[in-house]
């Protein structure tokens, strides 16, 4: 049934079961040979022309209101252009109910002296009614949230926050890197100004590459706020791709090419149709979890459909767990923060085949298998160890933040 053995994939590839890096399409890992170029010349000038055609085909917004910049660096760069760079000497509240949300407050921290963090549990939802007390209380001129947290795999809802933003007038950022390319993200309907992402999550590119999307009018209020930061400046970047059709610096050329051809691949095969396929996969990864008798984090109607959050069942190391997968060049991640040792992620993007969820279930099945035999364990017995309290910020430490 499965036609892989463990020395084709040693030959073959590691299969990245991760939230990105990912195994990359063949004609994704071709295209970064093609031609050197100039960046100050019209070759370079019409790759990222089309690269932002395609980003705004993809997030499907109207070229004539939206504009897309592409930053060489990680998804972190774009995150810390917007961070940057939209606030302003005036007030910006973070919402966080996890790693990376709390990685949004530590950016805002060191450019905006005027940072407000609202936290809450990891792995559950924000409270609304919290949310727009804190708004109705201060004055808050920019919300800044994560779409997908990764570090629980929940997918937090825009719809909500996005009306509370305009309600009480805020701008709404929104870290997208792990969602976009997977989940729809409607920046007209929830009112989003910016929204930043990375090449190498589901877009499915080489890691290197970071973009920011936002409306041109958002863009160009940009122009009177002080600059915080040279090299990360987003109105310094707009008005590159505005007035030159380039980047403000030296950027990493193939990898341009390489993110071409990623989203040229997204729209090839119908934006929908790459959402709906992530989604199966998921499914399919997610049912076989869930015949192995293991527990997820977090319910399966809030996942977002790149990862899937398990709980380590009692007595299973997972270190010993990721190396064992390892060994069947399998790799999956641990769990961060106060999920350390208690969760582990698996991810479904980038190239992975059907035939190759199947190997990596059958081969947590394995392992699994020899852990019971090893340490007499119940795998039924893993309810009970979700959320533990360290990750129950107290309303206590909220008060303090402010
Ligand atoms: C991966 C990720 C980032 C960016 O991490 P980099 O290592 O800089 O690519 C930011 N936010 C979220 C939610 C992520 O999943």
């Amino acid at each position: 049934m499965l036609n892989i053995n463990r020395r084709d994939l040693k030959m073959k590839k590691v299969l990245l079961f991760t939230p990105g890096p990912v195994n990359l399409a063949e004609n994704v890992r071709s295209s970064i040979g093609k031609k050197d170029i100039c960046h100050r010349e019209v070759e370079f000038d019409r790759l990222l022309i089309s690269i932002e055609t395609k980003l705004l085909q993809v997030f499907n917004v109207d070229t004539d209101d939206y504009r897309a910049v592409v930053i060489t660096g990680s998804g972190t760069a774009a995150n810390e252009s917007i961070l940057s760079s939209v606030v302003g000497n005036k007030h910006i509240l973070i919402l966080s109910n996890g790693e990376f949300g709390e990685r949004l407050n530590k950016i805002s921290k060191i450019h905006n002296k005027n940072t407000h963090f609202l936290p809450f549990p990891w792995g559950e939802g924000f409270d609304l009614k919290k949310v727009d007390d804190y708004l109705t209380k201060h004055q808050i001129d920019v919300v800044a949230m994560v779409h997908h947290e990764t570090s629980s795999g929940m997918l937090n809802s825009l719809d909500d926050i996005g009306l509370l933003t305009k309600k009480h007038g805020a701008t709404f950022v929104v870290d997208c890197v792990s969602s976009a390319g997977a989940e729809v993200i409607d920046m007209e309907k929830c009112n989003i100004a910016f929204i930043s992402s990375s090449s190498s999550k589901a877009i499915g590119s080489y890691s290197g590459l970071s973009f920011v999307i936002g409306k041109t009018e958002e863009f160009e209020k940009l122009k009177d706020l002080p600059a915080k930061t040279m090299y990360l400046n987003l109105y310094t970047f707009y008005s590159f791709i505005k007035k030159y059709s380039q980047t403000p610096n030296t950027p990493a050329v193939h990898l341009f090419y390489a993110l071409e051809q990623a989203l040229s691949n997204i729209i090839d095969k119908g934006v929908d149709n790459y959402y709906e396929d992530l989604k199966d996969k998921a499914n399919l990864l997610r049912q076989g979890i869930l015949n192995l008798g293991l527990k997820f984090l977090i319910e399966q109607k809030n996942m977002c459909s790149i990862l899937t959050t398990v709980c380590v069942p009692l007595n299973v190391n997972v270190s010993v767990l990721r190396k064992e997968l390892r060994d069947k060049s399998i790799v999956i991640y641990e769990g961060k923060g106060c999920f350390q040792g208690k969760v582990f992620q698996v991810g479904n993007i980038g190239e992975l085949s059907i035939n190759e969820i199947e190997y990596f279930l059958s081969s947590l099945k394995e392992i699994l298998n020899d852990f019971l035999l090893i340490g007499n364990n119940d795998l039924s017995a893993v309810e009970g160890i979700y959320i533990n309290d360290e990750c129950r910020i107290e309303d206590e430490m909220v008060r303090m933040e402010l």
